[in-house]
């Protein structure tokens, strides 16, 4: 995709262009808030919705005026949208007796992608008798028949209940491992765009905040709107004044905090400005009492996770959350106080108008 933008009839522009490059047989997940435009950027690409500016290409062709059919891509959407009055076997065949294949290659297409998704026993009953898991699969049945060139997911897993939706996003991405295929995947999940994702792409209000592999979007995030969005529970973001003292430090409410040399660049624009700081939970350490530049918080909830807990705690003005050994976090309660450490070299530093990451 390239400085690709919709504005809808009504005249609301809901992608501000968009500039997106997907690898063969690559898993992308774009992954948002509600109302960011991942499903419209997934429908311009299927060619379900026009385009206003730019271009899409497909196989290094642009599309731009290629028709949905025409495109070799196959949708799979959160409603599965099946037909009520066919059989999954039929279902699965509609779109290539379409196109008019002989009835053979028909059945050794259906077969094999039912054989892949095991649900070889269900190709005679109709979608009502079929558990939401089973109906997804065969929504994605009758993509794999297709042999797209790109398979589109719009949040395929969103209906279905939480322990059902883990099992089949391993099942997809055993898929994908297995059919090599490209893939875009859309979801507001985090946890499933980080899971699923070779790359995913961030994005916020109709642009890309961030594209990148997982682990490097939740290590280095480019800036506060990946920070905050990716990762669970989210990292702890407040306001920091930098200390113009020639210390490398900052300042929140009374309180200072130390970074590790050099991690702010260009720190002389920074002094004495208000910058955000974030830090992930798990960086936050609870120590002895007697542990030498420690900070004092204070216990507001406690969450038990059963191999660890989440703390929610107030600190130097601010309501933070720690993640927390669970043998460590059963000698805390409600209204106790304790002991902590940020681990420095992992806070982030982000200016605080244009939000981007100043100390990667
Ligand atoms: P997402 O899938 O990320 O939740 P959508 O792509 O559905 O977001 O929508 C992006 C934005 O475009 C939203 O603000 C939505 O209200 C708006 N939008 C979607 N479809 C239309 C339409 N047909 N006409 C006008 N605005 C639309
Ligand atoms: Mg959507």
């Amino acid at each position: 995709m390239e400085s690709v933008e919709k504005i809808y009839d009504n005249g609301f522009k809901a992608v501000h262009g968009i500039n997106l490059e997907v690898e063969d047989g690559e898993f992308m997940v774009l992954v948002g808030p509600s109302g960011c435009a991942k499903s419209t950027t997934l429908r311009m690409i299927a060619g379900l919705e026009d385009i206003s500016a730019g271009s899409i290409s497909i196989d290094g062709k642009v599309v731009n005026d290629v028709l949905p059919k025409d495109r070799e891509l196959a949708m799979v959407f959160q409603n599965y949208a099946l037909y009520p009055h066919m059989t999954v076997e039929e279902n699965m065949a509609f779109s290539l007796k379409m196109r008019k294949l002989p009835k053979d290659e028909i059945k050794e297409k259906v077969d094999r992608a039912a054989e892949i998704l095991d649900i070889k026993e269900l190709l005679n009953r109709k979608p009502k008798q079929l558990s939401g898991g089973q109906r997804q699969r065969v929504a994605v049945g009758r993509a794999i028949v297709r042999d797209p060139k790109v398979f589109l997911f719009d949040e395929p897993l969103s209906n279905l209940d939480a322990k059902l939706r883990v099992h089949m996003r391993v099942q997809l991405s055993e898929l994908h491992q297995k059919l090599k295929s490209t893939m875009i995947y859309v979801t507001h999940d985090q946890v499933e765009a980080m899971t699923m994702g070779d790359r995913i792409c961030v994005m916020n209000l109709g642009k890309i905040m961030q594209v990148d592999t997982p682990l490097n979007l939740y290590n280095y995030p480019e800036n506060k709107f990946v920070a905050a969005f990716i990762g669970s529970p989210a990292m702890n973001m407040f306001k920091a004044t930098v200390n113009s003292d020639g210390s490398q430090s900052v300042k929140v409410a009374d309180y200072r905090i130390d970074l590790p040399e050099n991690k702010i660049n260009n720190l002389e624009e920074y002094l004495g400005k208000e910058v955000y700081i974030g830090i992930r939970p798990e960086y936050i350490n609870i120590v002895n009492d007697d542990f030498a530049e420690s900070y004092k918080g204070k216990v507001t909830v406690l969450e038990h996770m059963g191999n660890e807990s989440f703390v929610y705690f107030t600190s130097m003005g601010q309501e933070l959350i720690a993640r927390i050994q669970a043998e460590i976090s059963h000698k805390l309660k409600p209204g106790s106080e304790f002991n902590y450490q940020v681990e420095s070299d992992k806070i982030h530093v982000f200016d605080e108008l244009s939000e981007v990451n100043i100390s990667l």
